[in-house]
């Protein structure tokens, strides 16, 4: 995702929440191999002693690399079938294609997204409206809980 603002605040703002998750992902990922390689290594140091903790820290760390694996995997296949952004009007552009740009608009902030056809588009709530030159909106897409995006019935 690409954000670009000429208002180093923004960009900050923006950017700090996901850096902590981030953080707290990477606390949660290490605890978890720590704890596979403690077990594997318990279990392992019973039959070969020093070697067993040996091989159970490898395991561990595998553990980590597999479990890391599975939601990579799962954020592409959710990433795939429930994208954050509907294709363009065009048809051309997919969810990646767009170019983000956040902005504080009335004390909150908004994404505008432009696609690779020049369209702006803007996200509020669960639409995805077009933003025409003037500032004006107009409906384009609604994603429903649990639904994947569809034309809004107002557009
Ligand atoms: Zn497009």
């Amino acid at each position: 995702m690409k954000v670009a603002s000429d208002n180093s605040k923004t960009v900050e703002n923006t950017l700090l929440p996901q850096r902590s998750q981030f953080t707290v992902f990477h606390v949660l990922w290490l605890s978890f191999v720590f704890i596979c390689a403690y077990l594997a290594g318990r279990k392992l140091a019973i039959y070969w002693g020093k070697a067993g903790w040996v091989v159970g820290a490898l395991v561990g760390v595998a553990c980590g690399f597999l479990l890391f694996h599975a939601f990579w995997l799962l954020a592409t296949l959710y990433q795939r079938f429930r994208p954050l952004r509907p294709p363009c009007r065009q048809g051309r552009c997919r969810s990646n294609d767009y170019e983000i740009r956040v902005i504080a608009k009335e004390g909150s902030w908004e994404s505008e997204s432009k696609c690779k056809c020049g369209d702006m588009y803007v996200r509020r709530g669960n639409r995805f409206m077009l933003l025409r030159a003037d500032g004006s909106t107009q409906p384009y897409m609604l994603r429903r809980r649990f639904h994947n995006w569809e034309t809004d019935k107002l557009a």
